[in-house]
């Protein structure tokens, strides 16, 4: 590792090599920083197969760190549409859109960081700080120093643990059961239904949606692609929350279950009940889907996010209910409101001190749009009174019209 004898540039150590991570990695280097990221994981990060809903405002973001996509980002959707349970359409919306993969905005951003900052199998235990530098100790003793530390270690964030100890996610009352079928797994008469769009099943106390992306070579050819779903089900009790959210090793898991360790029996109810409530479009690709992962729903806000020389980030920060769509693109729109402003002042500290008001507004208002949104969908399930917004308007329209869209 890197010594910081004899710098000239400053230097900024991040912590997590994902989404926020890697958007300011590249900002920084741009303005001249030496940059470090150091990711916990060693599992190839390709593995973490998830749909992402992209916005004007994300590939804003991504030209800024020098991406350009262009029609390589992802799979263009027209719009939306709602099924009902005997598969027949319940209503369209037109909305184009462009929804890439995890895995793809990964290799965009991974590219442009050479390997020899980008280190891997590295966790961060945790920090000390002077006025002017702070210093990361890691699991395995080492440490480094710098004028800079950007946590941007995700919801469970270790940095914000030892800054905000009290600030923890909290449960929204659903989880989402979340997975990735092959298009070539599935009928033609099935992938002719569900067509170029977002689609909705909304029957009485679900609410799950389906949309193309790009297959796991980065196909873009229809039956070549994957097709990304997502099954928001209520699970208020200790009793249900502790059948979802026990994996096969017997652990309670908070935030989320991966791939291969849900319970088999979770697995069993979950495509038993999908059979009964869902269209048959979604229940062949429920079928298809080998290995569904679980996500609680939660809410996220930091009540501040710089403390000396540590600036905290993405969903480290704050996290909005997953029906905004906007987690990504709030992690990019985060690191580059940073480096803005690290670029309009070598003063280090008045940087970070202008940053985080921008930086707490944004995130409140995700959250908030977030809860609104959670509320809608779960309007007969979990709020029967409540739903004022999305009852006005009537929930399947509002539904298209609202998800995954900057509000
Ligand atoms: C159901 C669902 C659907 C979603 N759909 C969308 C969507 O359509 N569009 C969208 O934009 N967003 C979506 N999101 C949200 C999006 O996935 C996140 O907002 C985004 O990944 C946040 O990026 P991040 O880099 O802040 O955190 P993460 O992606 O969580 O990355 C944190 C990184 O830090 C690493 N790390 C953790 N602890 C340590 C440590 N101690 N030391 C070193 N490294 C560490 C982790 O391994 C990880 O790589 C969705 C989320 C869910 C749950």
């Amino acid at each position: 590792m890197m010594t910081d004898a004899n710098r000239k540039s400053p230097r900024a150590l991040i912590i997590g090599g994902s989404m926020a991570g890697l958007f300011s990695a590249l900002l920084l280097r741009k303005l001249g920083w030496q940059v470090d990221v150091f990711e916990r994981s060693s599992v190839p990060f390709s593995s973490r197969g998830a749909g992402i809903a992209t916005h004007p405002e994300l590939v804003t973001v991504l030209q800024s760190v020098g991406v350009d996509p262009g029609d390589a980002l992802g799979v263009p959707i027209i719009g939306r549409c709602v099924f009902d349970s005997d598969g027949s359409l319940a209503g369209t919306f037109d909305l184009p859109q462009v929804m890439t993969s995890w895995g793809r905005l990964f290799r965009l951003l991974r590219v442009g960081l050479p390997d020899e900052n980008y280190h891997v199998g590295v966790p961060f235990a945790r920090l000390v700080q002077d006025h002017k530098s702070v210093t990361a100790i890691f699991t395995d003793g080492q440490s480094e120093r710098a004028d800079l530390l950007i946590a941007a270690d995700g919801i469970s964030s270790t940095v914000r643990g030892q800054l905000l100890p009290h600030i923890v996610p909290r449960y929204a009352g659903y989880v989402a059961w979340r997975g990735m079928a092959s298009e070539s797994d599935m009928s033609s008469v099935t992938l002719d239904a569900l067509g170029e769009r977002m689609g909705f099943c909304l029957p009485p106390g679900e609410h799950c949606l389906t949309y193309p992306v790009a297959g796991p070579n980065e196909e873009l050819t229809p039956g070549a692609r994957r097709r990304n779903f997502v099954w928001y089900r209520a699970a208020m009790s200790e009793t249900e929350q502790a059948a979802l959210m026990t994996n096969t090793d017997g652990e309670r898991q908070t935030v989320s279950v991966p791939p291969r360790e849900v319970s088999g029996d979770a697995i069993a109810v979950m495509r038993k009940d999908a059979r009964e409530v869902l269209s048959p479009q979604v229940v062949e690709l429920v079928d298809s889907i080998a290995e569904p992962f679980l996500q609680a729903i939660v809410d996220l806000e930091c009540p501040q996010v710089v403390f000396g020389r540590v600036a905290i980030l993405g969903d480290a920060a704050f996290v909005a209910r997953p029906h905004t769509g906007m987690g990504v693109t709030k992690a990019g729109e985060d690191a580059l409101a940073l480096a803005n402003a690290l670029a309009r002042t070598a003063n280090i500290d008045a940087a970070l001190s202008a940053w985080q008001q921008q930086c707490l507004a944004y995130g409140q208002r995700m959250v908030r749009r977030g809860r609104k949104l959670g509320d809608m969908v779960n309007a007969d399930r979990i709020d029967p009174q409540g739903d004022a917004f999305g009852r006005a308007r009537g929930v399947e329209r509002a539904v298209m019209m609202e998800t995954a869209v900057p509000g």
